[in-house]
């Protein structure tokens, strides 16, 4: 026991002294001075604490003064600041002692640090908007709070392992919600992708094992790609006298994780995928831009250059700071490289952002785009009436381009793409619960599922028993996950759906003493615009089509004469008392064909062989059965039957009809011009207003032809439809042809 113990502050002071000589910004023994009092003062203050991995609790503010001091490259102040972070918070300290011990600035940082900490680290507490808000709003005090509270959680992230697995994933997860963009932002490169990689590490520990074993064995042959392209560039440069590094360095395995996710692509056709990055000191008396125009010159007379790959953030930096010129070119094994190109100081400043910033920019020097980035947050927070949420949207808008992390009620975070809907959000938790979403209140506010999110935002979805996808889902969904749950959903629905639907059609047939026959279907398919019979049951059991008016139909004209008539004719039992009627004939005798309602009254058939519509020229052959069917007079069968059965001949005529469509189609040619098909489907829809059931018209070598099949209530309306149809412009045919595949 008292062994460990030396150990331990053997280990402590090990740490302190590690501060005290890396300590680049010490000005003097005054500064060291300062370190070692916080130190003490802490140490005192946390004594006989310790972490949940055991070790001292100490070793935590030391390990946030070096990463803040070493990493980031923070002054003396900060390094005081990160040893002291949490001793308001834990222990019996103050805000006045420290104010007493180290004066005001020291103070108000450590307050700025106990105040976010207060908000946001509490367990009980969800990470949301508000908390977010007050986050940021440290940013007006003074932006090391940010800063230390970066290196705070990329502490707490690297000693994660200790903690229990729930914990691991709320941590994790906040991490890349808020701290990863956040350090990018403020241009922390480097903290920023540690943070990404740690928080892929326990959110989905598989793929990042399987990701970093990948790139260990891929790291041979990147090593000789990148030699092999360095060569002839090393040598010219030295040429120019120039003194430089040359590295190539991986993506991290967040980035490639993330570029395999979005993509859809496998590792292996991204993993050789990495930048060439030459770090160069100024030549002195030439501007560090002409440098670095004149390195991508020498490199492009070497490997040809893509063009539109050029990125010049050296005239414009980044609004983080960053500066590089960075261009893709053609390498010696036929594939593209990006080749960053620039200087030390650019380097920094890239690689730990806005501390660097701050050490090279000159006293009254021109504000930087990250000045006036802060400059303008500030402003926002001072004006007396600025609305907190409409800040944060502007604030957000920075940080995410193309994810946002939503909350469950719990305060659980959910990753979605940008754009995603609360549909999205409900399939991402549980395919059931999307598939009976009903609602969803959206920061207590009820909206509808398709309601787009914005990052922050808290989705509780509200469902209901029976409540079913429908078709207008696949528009509300955006994710993978959504649509694919929706499609199986559909699938399984739609074969509930016929079910249901052909029960009631049946039920209600049987109301009306009739039986589905096919004669029925030949009615009212087109009626309710199906095109065969499951697509009806659908239309029915989704309700979609309802049977209400179905009697009407069926039972309009139920006094059709001709029936009786016919029946007498052939001498069979009527059922009624026969009359003739006269109506059944037109003047010169021959039979009417009139537009029934009532399937049973129906005295004729169409030919399927030939198609008729209304208006055609036809001719009727009675069958055995009495009916009569119906043939165009130029149907091959028609003119058969005409030649052997001559007695079997009906003569008809055809009556106005208005109610049902026949399925007619046409054949259409002309020129492939813009905007011909709208034109073409805009008369037949909008001006003639007649249904297409397929449309299947080709281009080719600047013609058009196909068919298109409609749903027309007679041969006049078709024919008129053909005759606007030809005057369209590009369209040089339209004709009836016959459908073979009836
Ligand atoms: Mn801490």
């Amino acid at each position: 026991m008292e062994e460990k113990i030396i150990i331990e502050e053997e280990k402590i002071q090990e740490e302190l002294n590690a501060i005290l000589e890396h300590c680049g910004r010490c000005k003097d023994d005054k500064d060291k001075a300062l370190i070692t009092k916080a130190f003490r003062i802490a140490n005192e203050a946390h004594k006989g604490m310790r972490r949940k991995s055991g070790e001292p609790f100490i070793m935590h503010p030391l390990a946030v003064a070096r990463i803040v001091s070493e990493e980031i490259g923070m002054g003396v102040t900060s390094i005081i600041s990160a040893i002291l972070h949490d001793v308001v918070e834990d222990t019996e300290l103050t805000i006045e002692n420290i104010e007493n011990a180290f004066g005001k600035k020291v103070a108000t940082i450590v307050d700025g640090l106990t105040k976010i900490s207060g908000v946001f680290d509490k367990e009980s507490n969800s990470l949301q908007a508000e908390n977010f808000r007050k986050m940021l709003l440290t940013l007006s005090d003074d932006v090391r709070v940010i800063i230390i509270k970066l290196a705070d959680r990329l502490h707490n992230m690297r000693t994660l392992e200790s903690l229990p697995r729930r914990k691991q994933v709320k941590i994790a997860g906040e991490t890349i919600y808020l701290y990863a963009p956040l350090a990018h932002r403020l241009g922390l490169y480097n903290i920023k992708t540690e943070m990404e990689d740690l928080s892929l590490r326990y959110r989905y520990p598989e793929i990042y094992d399987e990701l970093s074993e990948k790139i260990a064995l891929s790291e041979k042959r990147r090593r000789q790609l990148i030699n092999h392209f360095s060569i002839p560039i090393i040598s010219r440069l030295n040429q120019s006298g120039f003194n430089f590094d040359i590295s190539g360095r991986s993506k991290s395995i967040y980035s490639i994780y993330q570029k395999m996710a979005q993509k859809n692509v496998s590792f292996e056709e991204i993993y050789d995928l990495f930048a060439i990055r030459i770090v160069f000191d100024p030549k002195p008396g030439i501007a560090e831009k002409t440098q670095c125009w004149d390195i991508y010159s020498s490199i492009t007379d070497i490997y040809p250059p893509k063009p539109d790959r050029i990125r010049d953030w050296v005239s414009t930096p980044k609004a983080n700071g960053y500066e590089s010129l960075h261009t893709t070119v053609m390498g010696p094994n036929g594939k593209w490289m990006e080749v960053q190109i620039r200087s030390r100081r650019m380097d920094e400043i890239a690689e730990r952002g806005f501390a660097a910033h701050w050490k090279y920019k000159a006293e009254g020097a021109q504000d930087t785009e990250l000045d006036k980035w802060i400059k303008s947050i500030r402003e926002m927070l001072e004006k007396p009436n600025s609305d907190a949420m409409e800040f944060l949207d502007e604030f957000k808008l920075n940080l995410f381009a193309s994810e946002i992390m939503v909350f469950t009620p719990k305060g659980n975070i959910i990753t979605l793409p940008a754009g995603a809907t609360a549909l999205d959000f409900a399939y991402e938790i549980h395919s059931e619960i999307g598939n009976s979403a009903i609602g969803a209140k959206i920061n207590h506010k009820l909206l509808p599922v398709n309601t787009r999110l914005s990052s922050g935002d808290q989705v509780e979805i509200l469902t209901a028993e029976g409540r079913k996808p429908t078709m207008e889902w696949n528009e509300f969904a955006t994710t993978v996950k959504a649509k694919s749950a929706i499609k199986t959903a559909l699938k399984a629905e739609r074969k509930d759906r016929i079910e249901v639907g052909k029960k009631m059609l049946e039920d209600q047939l049987k109301k009306l003493n009739l039986t589905p026959s096919g004669r029925v279907f030949k009615k009212i398919l087109p009626a309710y615009e199906s095109s065969n019979k499951d697509e009806l049951y659908s239309k029915i059991g989704s309700g979609m089509v309802s049977l209400d008016n179905l009697k009407d139909i069926l039972s309009k004209n139920t006094k059709n004469k001709w029936v009786r008539v016919w029946d007498l004719s052939l001498g069979r039992p009527a059922v009624k008392p026969k009359t003739v009627d006269e109506d059944a004939y037109d003047d010169k005798g021959r039979l009417l064909l009139k537009e029934n309602i009532n399937e049973n009254e129906q005295n004729y058939e169409l030919a399927s062989c030939c198609n008729p519509i209304p208006g055609d020229e036809v001719i009727g052959e009675r069958q055995d059965d009495g009916v009569i069917v119906i043939h165009r007079t130029d149907c091959s069968d028609a003119i058969k039957i005409m030649s052997s059965h001559g007695d079997q001949l009906v003569t008809v005529s055809w009556t106005q009809h208005k109610v049902f469509s026949y399925l007619a189609r046409i054949h259409l040619s002309g020129w492939d011009r813009f905007g011909v098909y709208n034109s073409i489907t805009n008369t037949i829809a909008q001006e003639f207003n007649i249904s297409m059931r397929t449309i299947n018209l080709h281009g080719h070598d600047g013609i058009f032809d196909g068919t298109i099949d409609l749903y027309v209530h007679n041969a006049t309306d078709l024919n008129n439809l053909i005759l606007n149809l030809v005057k369209l412009k590009g369209v040089e045919s339209v004709h009836r042809v016959e459908i073979k595949d009836q």
